[in-house]
């Protein structure tokens, strides 16, 4: 819903939808009721228009997509056309975030104030669509084209110091937002409206326009993966508003696109997908215990053992968020090499200017390497990420199981192996439990938390909690083999093998498969990740070697050309 109240001449219409005042049927009822009552006082003299809460309206109600309220009138193109035309300046007092259908909306009023801590985007092409509700005309009506192009294609949220450079904003204020908007809107009342009025404006840059569309599809189509939609058709739209004759004709060409794109099936994957990474948080257990019930552990401190592949990527990831890491290896020799490879991954980050020099020295002052277990007595959490064997996991959980505190929880990467088995060598089955991480550990987003049948709520929950302050889509998987990804590229990984046994050469394969959408074929992701892995999991399984036909294994057809790679020590990447 919204409020409405009238303070000293200026009408105050309140967005309170929590928690972040979604532009739901309901609320887009209650912004029109407000303007109504606006229009018919003949005393207020402006409008002020802002979110209650911790946000302006930071987008669309996406569950409206579709249950088709997001069309029931008043639908937000509705309330736009009503703001842009209001007879009384409207303002828009932005603090938090205003996204999507949230900015849309402040593009409709007459003058745009916001707090210098907000944040102003469109997002909606991460959605697999565009800012269909006038956005992509009006953007580039106050800010440059390719500035209006730039937000649009990338979905990138943009600072409001930035916003108010680029003309999106009028005005930036610290400190208190309603005050000074109610003020700023009794200084304007009066001044004439119609060159306040973003449909009204000409596009800026409109004179470079098909140099500036053209640099931009070629930008595009470079970048896009597996031939997204959004992205271009986002690009056309924008197009309407510099090649259309009116306004109107723009918003038109800009709701068949928005039909176009919501119809088609990438959208559709794209929203599964959003809400999928949302709704994994919100774990539970077949018991019924969970995250509103279980607690975490607080994580200062961890210790990660094995400086290979993965013990690099999870300690730089654990740093990267200020999380104090104890790193040890089975030698010396081993060790100084991970660190210089952690180190190098750091300096890089310098090269790329995403740290600073203070920043790289910070997180390296978080990594200790040390060649015992002394320092793991009081760490909270251990992460053994050493080679895939059973054995050898249950001999380092056996002693860590001795010198860590009662409290310390014990996770392993392991990508396949028996969480219970490898929990059943400790007295503290309860707090074993599996964090699989996915290479480059620092960089993938995925995190698969695995519960054992003896981990307790409490540690799932650390784990869960550990996943998100590292910036990892935590989900929470069972104790099977392979867990979910795993079982998932299985599968693939053979038949992607068959193929080639069929004629086909690996990059072709890559190929086809960056063409449907994947950002790295799966023969680069193996050679990324270390060919040994999977050697290792088929190893434990059986599957290498053996008697009876080489292509045959367990009564299936079977491709040993990656265990023939392996043998002649040839395990991609970490060769070189
Ligand atoms: P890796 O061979 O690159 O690294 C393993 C490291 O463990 C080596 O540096 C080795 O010297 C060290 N090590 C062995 N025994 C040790 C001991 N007793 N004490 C200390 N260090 C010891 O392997 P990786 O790719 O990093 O895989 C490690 C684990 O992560 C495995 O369980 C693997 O299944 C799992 N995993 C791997 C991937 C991947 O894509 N590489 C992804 C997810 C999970």
């Amino acid at each position: 819903m919204a409020s409405y109240s009238v303070n000293n001449r200026v009408a105050l219409i309140s967005v309170d939808n929590p928690p972040v005042n979604a532009l739901s049927h309901h609320v887009r009822q209650g912004i029109m009721d407000g303007l109504k009552k606006a229009r018919e006082d003949s005393s207020v003299q402006a409008v002020v228009l802002c979110g209650s809460g911790r946000t302006f309206p930071a987008g669309a109600d996406i569950t409206e997509f579709a249950s088709g309220l997001a069309s029931k009138e008043p639908d937000l193109r509705l309330v736009c056309k009503t703001l842009d035309s209001f007879p009384k300046p409207v303002v828009a007092a932005i603090h938090g975030t205003a996204l999507g259908g949230g900015l849309e909306l402040c593009l409709s009023t007459h003058y745009r104030l916001a707090l210098k801590s907000a944040r102003v985007g469109f997002p909606e092409v991460h959605l697999g669509l565009l800012p269909g509700a006038t956005g992509t005309q009006r953007l580039p009506r106050v800010t440059h084209l390719a500035n209006a192009i730039d937000i649009i294609v990338s979905g990138r949220q943009v600072g409001a110091t930035e916003a108010y450079d680029l003309g999106i904003i009028d005005e930036v204020f610290g400190g208190d937002m309603l005050p000074k908007a109610l003020e700023f809107a009794q200084s304007i009342a009066g001044r004439p409206l119609a060159p306040r009025r973003v449909s009204s404006l000409p596009v800026k840059g409109r004179e470079q326009a098909s140099a500036i569309f053209e640099e931009a599809r070629q930008k595009t189509m470079s970048r896009s993966v597996g031939g997204a939609l959004a992205p271009i058709t986002c690009i056309q739209a924008i197009q309407a508003a510099v090649e259309q004759p009116t306004f109107e004709k723009g918003l038109q060409r800009e709701a068949e696109l928005m039909q176009f794109l919501g119809e088609s099936g990438q959208a559709r994957a794209q929203q599964y997908a959003f809400f999928a990474e949302r709704s994994v948080s919100k774990w539970q257990l077949p018991s019924g215990v969970s995250y509103k019930t279980a607690k975490p552990m607080p994580v200062k401190t961890a210790a990660v053992i094995g400086a290979g592949t993965m013990g690099i990527g999870i300690s730089m990831a654990l740093i990267s968020s200020g999380i104090q890491v104890f790193l040890t290896e089975q030698n010396k020799e081993y060790l100084d090499r991970g660190v210089k490879t952690l180190r190098g991954l750091i300096s890089s980050g310098v090269k790329r200017k995403r740290l600073t020099e203070v920043q790289a020295k910070g997180l390296m002052s978080l990594l200790t390497p040390v060649l015992d277990y002394k320092s793991f007595s009081h760490v909270d959490l251990v992460i053994e990420a050493v080679f895939e064997n059973m054995e050898l996991k249950k001999k380092i959980f056996r002693k860590l199981d001795s010198i860590c505190n009662p409290s310390t929880i014990l996770a392993s990467n392991t990508s396949t192996l028996n969480i219970d088995e490898i929990a059943s060598v400790t007295a503290r089955p309860d707090k074993v439990v599996g964090m699989h991480f996915f290479s480059p550990a620092h960089v993938m987003r995925l995190l698969e938390n695995i519960y054992g049948k003896k981990t307790s709520p409490e540690t799932i929950a650390t784990a869960m909690h550990v996943g998100q302050k590292i910036k990892k889509i935590s989900v929470l998987v069972g104790n099977c083999h392979g867990f979910v990804g795993n079982r998932l590229m299985g599968p693939y990984q053979k038949e992607a093998c068959f193929l080639l046994e069929e004629g086909c050469f690996p990059q072709e394969v890559d190929q086809v498969l960056k063409v449907f959408g994947f950002r790295m074929g799966i023969f680069e992701t193996t050679d990324l990740a270390g060919l040994d892995i999977g050697y290792k999991i088929r190893k434990e399984l059986g599957l290498v070697g053996g008697d009876g036909p080489e292509r045959m294994r367990m009564r299936e057809r079977y491709s040993p050309l990656a265990d023939r790679l392996v043998e002649a020590g040839r395990l991609g990447q970490k060769n070189r």
